[in-house]
């Protein structure tokens, strides 16, 4: 489903990912807190179920993966270090999105994905016909109609036919497959 991108502006302006709060409403990475501490824990997900994650730093790239999982699963993203005038470095990521790869100091985290700023004002670019961002949308949509009616993705709402549920429910992980398809396949340096 293709939509405008000012179709996009106002679905995200009223969702409130645009607006002032916008940095204190995201949970973030900065690159230089990152490259002072080495490791970053944070946890994400929805209410009941939250995943803790935690951010390594290397050395050209962080790698993010389950806090408990010792295997090397996860995904990077890559780091550039650019010289100051006055010595030293500075650390940027290049945002993870591979349509943007804009240098950033700060990613935000917006469902499971880390990205820059540029990509969460959605309204103001192309990024918005990405197709994770669509299914993300799709996804969002899904839930938001069964919390409305008293469920959730787990738990059919009391007035909802089995079918109908069945039907949402789903698309909804389909969505969820889709997402992490095009994650898998657009994150070149995903580790294995
Ligand atoms: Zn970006």
């Amino acid at each position: 489903m293709f939509r405008e991108p000012r179709w996009w502006y106002h679905y995200w302006k009223r969702k409130g990912h645009i607006s002032k709060g916008l940095e204190s409403a995201y949970r973030k990475i900065d690159s230089s807190y990152l490259y002072d501490n080495r490791e970053v824990a944070f946890n994400a997900g929805e209410e009941n179920i939250v995943h803790r994650y935690k951010i390594n730093l290397f050395e050209n790239y962080a790698l993010i993966r389950p806090y408990f999982d010792q295997s090397d699963k996860g995904y990077v993203i890559p780091i550039e270090s650019t010289s100051c005038n006055y010595g030293g470095k500075r650390h940027w990521f290049l945002c993870p999105n591979p349509k943007c790869n804009k240098r950033v100091k700060i990613l935000y985290l917006c469902n499971m994905l880390f990205l820059c700023r540029n990509c969460l004002r959605l309204g103001y670019s192309s990024q918005v016909r990405e197709p994770h961002m669509r299914y993300l949308y799709m996804k969002d949509k899904i839930e938001e109609l069964l919390k409305r009616k008293g469920g959730d993705v787990y738990t059919r709402p009391r007035y909802m036919h089995q079918k109908t549920f069945d039907e949402l429910r789903d698309k909804y992980w389909d969505y969820e497959d889709k997402i992490d398809q095009y994650l898998m396949k657009h994150y070149p340096l995903f580790i294995e």
